[in-house]
Parts: structure tokens; sequence; C-alpha cells
């Protein structure tokens, strides 16, 4: 089989925690004896001028470090001060600043630079995510005939966002040198084709198949999904010491989401003080446990987000507490997955109402955790990826504060068989959609795309 070689922004070297990408990839490089190339984390002056690489997983592992400049500009500025907030429906949150765009380009032309010498002719290339978008067109000029294929973890803007971009047109030349790009759901594709739409030199060819500035190229939609068995042995045998103790009265509500603006914990968080108010007889019935950890915190936005939060979990809970009961629990620090297992399986409701959300792993994590005999209910946002695979949650709109907090309502009232019934549909998708699933599927379509 031919060698694949992945590349991220980021690549794990310690034994941090994992998320939904390191997993996805670890699987799918594991099979196939792969090479996995990222930023180590490091930011130096002078950065070397060949990749290093790192002994100890069944897969190769280099990576790359940044100037302090660079990971202010590429990272920091054009991938999350201008393409994050644009892609999740956020255009007044971006910050358009030339120097950031000067370094995405140049780090994505380092990037392609580092990988040439190390490449194999027949490997096959799969390039994650938002901020390595250019890095096809940049292999290419190097002379790389290897299939090449981008998988955009988050959403794609509709016309409206794309518009806003400083460089609309340039989004679009970097994706036709890719011969597959893959999106979470078909929202994006709708979306992508869409905003190409307005492009002078754009056709669709057939549903999956379009032609950008006389480049041929494919599209197409590969929800990604969790290692729902391992999660699952996870859950089950969680430890009685990572349980909550003390709080067997109440039932659990839990929102576990990077404090990003994107996750509409604020929202979240109105909608838990509708119920409280409109029903006395909650107090210290429920709660709210609110995971939280920081993320991009020398970004602005994510200051005033932290802010907002931290203000109205203070507010509500002088509002409703008790001496016995704190009605919302926020915690503002990484939790580690198999503590959040336990979490997620002692919690009655899974919380996942993000504004804006490629695919959201925590809602099919939520599911996985559950124990099929007496389930608790998912609540999910009508705006996570997720939701085209999940129809049997309780589908609300994040924005309106009543429905969500009826839907709060009606999850602590569900009947045991409705809960059942509900829980063994979205268990399904989970198996039947899991990670490795996933990455066949999507390598699958780039082998195709070549042929
Ligand atoms: N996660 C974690 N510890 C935390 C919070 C989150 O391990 O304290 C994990 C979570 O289990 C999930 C991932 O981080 O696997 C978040 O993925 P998701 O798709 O929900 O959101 P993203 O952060 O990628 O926007």
């Amino acid at each position: 089989m031919a060698r694949l070689v992945a590349v991220s922004n980021r690549i794990p070297l310690g034994d941090n925690p994992s998320g939904g990408l390191v997993v996805a990839l670890e699987d799918a490089l594991r099979t196939s004896g792969g090479l996995w190339v990222g930023f180590s984390g490091e930011t130096v002056e002078e950065p070397s001028d060949d990749l290093a690489f790192h002994e100890g997983a069944a897969f190769g592992r280099a990576s790359f470090d940044l100037t302090p400049e660079d990971h202010e500009t590429y990272y920091l500025g054009y991938s999350n001060s201008v393409l994050w907030p644009v892609c999740h429906s956020r255009a007044d949150l971006m910050r358009i600043v030339p120097e950031y765009l000067d370094g995405y380009r140049r780090v994505n032309e380092r990037i392609a630079r580092l990988l040439v010498p190390h490449l194999k002719p027949d490997d096959r290339i799969w390039v994650q995510d938002y901020q390595l978008f250019p890095l096809a067109q940049e292999l290419r000029k190097l002379g790389v005939t290897a299939p090449i294929g981008h998988f955009l973890h988050i959403p794609f803007p509709g016309p409206t966002d794309c518009a806003t971009l400083p460089n609309p047109d340039e989004l679009f030349t970097w994706l036709s040198h890719y011969d597959l790009v893959g999106f979470q759901a078909q929202r994006d594709l709708d979306n992508f084709a869409a905003s190409a739409r307005s492009l002078s030199d754009f056709a669709q060819l057939s549903e999956d198949r379009f032609r950008i500035a006389g480049r041929d190229m494919r599209a197409g939609v590969f929800p990604i999904g969790i290692d729902a068995e391992a999660f699952i042995a996870e859950a089950e045998g969680a430890r009685e010491e990572d349980r909550m103790r003390s709080l067997t009265g109440a039932q659990i509500m839990i929102g576990v989401d990077r404090l990003d603006y994107s996750k509409g914990i604020p929202q979240r968080f109105r909608a838990f003080q509708a119920l409280l108010d409109g029903d006395p007889s909650l107090t210290e019935q429920v709660m709210l446990l609110q995971i939280a950890p920081p993320t991009r915190e020398s970004v602005d936005a994510y200051q005033q987000i932290r802010e907002e939060t931290e203000h109205l979990a203070g507010r509500i809970n002088g509002q409703f507490a008790t001496v016995n009961w704190t009605p919302i629990r926020f915690i503002h620090r990484p939790i580690p997955r198999h503590e959040l297992a336990g979490l997620y399986r002692q919690a009655r409701i899974g919380l996942v109402t993000p504004l804006a959300d490629g695919m959201n792993l925590v809602a099919k994590e939520y599911v996985a955790a559950q124990d099929p005999a007496d389930p608790g209910v998912l609540i999910l946002s009508r705006f996570a990826g997720a939701a085209e695979q999940m129809p049997e949650a309780l589908t609300v709109n994040p924005h309106d504060t009543a429905d969500m907090a009826q839907a709060m309502r009606q999850a602590i009232d569900m009947p045991l068989e409705e809960r059942r019934d509900r829980h063994a549909a979205l268990l399904r998708c989970v198996l039947d959609h899991d990670v490795g699933w996933w990455s066949a599927a999507y390598l699958e379509a780039l082998a195709q795309a070549r042929a």
C-alpha cells in the first residue's frame, strides 16, 4: 500500500491528552506505516532547515519549529483571527492585518520545502485543516505529483462570509490544487459550491467534481467519527475515584468545550437560567457541569468570551445557589479523556449547543459513554455538523433561549423508554461511522479522485 503522509498544524509529541484529530490520524497512519508531519509547538528565533524526526510511535513523526513572528502571523493571525471567525460565521471578530496573510503564505511555503526531500514517488499526502490550505499549491510548485487531499475539520463559509475575507478568490485557488477536498457535512459542500459560483473561472461538472481556474478537483462529505469501541470501554471502566461525589441528589447536565466563542456557552448558561427561573422546584435538583479549557488566550476575542462566561456563571450562581447547591460548576482547565468518559456517563443530559461547529466530537463521545439500559439525553445544536447525522437528539436553536430551556425540561422529564430508543439510534450512528470508517472512506475517495 502507498505510504500515507499526513500533515497537520500541530503534531502530538508527548503524552498530552489526545483530541479527535489525533486519534483519527493515529489510527490511519498505523495501518499504512505512514509519516505524520506537523508543528512541534516550539517557537525559536532560527528554526532548522530540516524536519526533526521522532522515535517511539508505530509510524514516523517529524516536526518543525516556527519563529515567534510566524506563530503570531500564520497561527494566531491569519488562521485564528481571520479564517476561524469567518468559517464560524463571526466575521465581526475578524482582524484583517496584511502581515497575517504574508505570514500564512510564508509558513505554508516553508512547510512544503521542508517536506519535499522526505517524500517518495508513490506517497499519498493528506493535509489537515484550515491552517494549511495553500500547501498543495506550494508542493505542486516544487514538482510533487503525488495525490494530495485536504480535509477541513471546521465549517466552510457561505457566500456572504466568504466575501468578508481579504482574499476570497485566493482561497479557491489554494483548494483547486487538491485532488480531493473533504468536508464534515453536506452543509459545507453546499457552501463551497455556492461560494465558488461567484468566481469568474468556475464550473461544477457533477455533484462532486469542480473546475476552478482550469484545474479539476473533487469535493465530498466525510463526517469524522470517534474510536467508539475504545470510548465505550473507557466509560464502562470509569474508575470510582473519577466520578463526582457529593452530588448524588442533583441530575447533572454536562457541557465540554474549549472556551471558544463558537461553542455558545453563554447562550447555554442563559437557557439554564431561564429553566431555573421558570421552575423553582428544580432548586437543588439539577446542576450544569461546564468543562471549558482555555484556548488561544492571546487572541482578544478569547479573553472577551472568558470574561463574559465567568461573569455570567457568577451571576447565575449568585441568583440561585443555596448553601448546599451551586447550579453551575465551571471548570476552566482541561480534563483527561478517561475522566471525561466517566463524567459523561454520569450526566443525565449532554449539552452540545455550538453556534457553529465543524462536527463536534463531544456529541459522539457523550452518546458512546452512556449506559444503554439507562441512557442520558443529548441536546444538540442544529449548527453542529453532527446534527446532520444525529436527528434522534433533541435538536435546538442555540440562539433561542426559550427553545433550549424547553429542551432541557423535556430531557429532564423524558421517560426511560424514549431515552433508550433515541440512544439506540444515536449509538448505531456513532458505531457505524466511527473514526476508522472516516479515514477509510476518505482515502478510498482520494484514490478514486486520482484514478
Ligand atoms: N477534550 C478533552 N478534555 C477537555 C475538553 C475536551 O480531552 O477538557 C476533548 C474532547 O473529549 C473531544 C475534543 O477535546 O475529543 C474536542 O473535540 P470537538 O470536536 O468537540 O471540538 P473542537 O475542540 O475540535 O472544536
